[in-house]
């Protein structure tokens, strides 16, 4: 028998998994648990992003533009996690370093953000300089910004990995 949707009483909730929508022409992705359905995780997304993000993402048109200095001074106050979550569902962070940027201190200490405890990469460059540029620029921190092409991982099985 299908699950019905937690919120609505209505809507079949369907499979859990990362689901897709957009968002004033951006492209969202969030995961969907098995008990919610699209409908209602859209709507909370929404009004999630209406209440929290509208300071960290001031424009939707066109590219997204993200204030990062607004992040960081959350970063400092450790109230960062939400923004996080909304720049990953915006596809601004990825938990992946291949194809993205990351930011390491003169002794190749990792300085991305992170998400609760998960190091967050950033998908484009001109984020990574804006976040740099909004967290060190006064500081005597000593930093390099270094683009991971490709990266070999654990679960890599020993046969595969040359094709990669
Ligand atoms: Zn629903």
């Amino acid at each position: 028998m299908e699950e019905i949707c937690s919120k609505c009483n209505k809507n079949p909730s369907g499979k859990p998994g990362d689901v897709s929508f957009l968002y004033k022409n951006h492209r969202v992705i969030v995961f969907k648990c098995g008990k919610i359905c699209l409908g209602c995780l859209k709507k909370e997304w929404v009004k999630n992003f209406e209440e929290h993000g509208k300071e960290l993402v001031p424009s939707l048109t066109g590219r997204l533009k993200v204030n990062w200095k607004f992040f960081v001074e959350a970063e400092s106050l450790e109230r960062s996690d939400r923004l996080a979550d909304i720049l990953i569902s915006f596809g601004i962070f990825s938990v992946d370093p291949e194809g993205n940027w990351n930011i390491l201190s003169d002794a190749l200490v990792g300085l991305n953000p992170k998400f609760n405890v998960i190091y967050l990469y950033f998908t484009r460059r001109e984020d990574a300089m804006d976040y740099i540029q909004a967290k060190y620029s006064n500081t005597l921190y000593g930093w390099r910004l270094e683009y991971a092409k490709k990266t070999i991982k654990k679960e890599t099985t020993p046969d595969k990995r040359g094709e990669k």
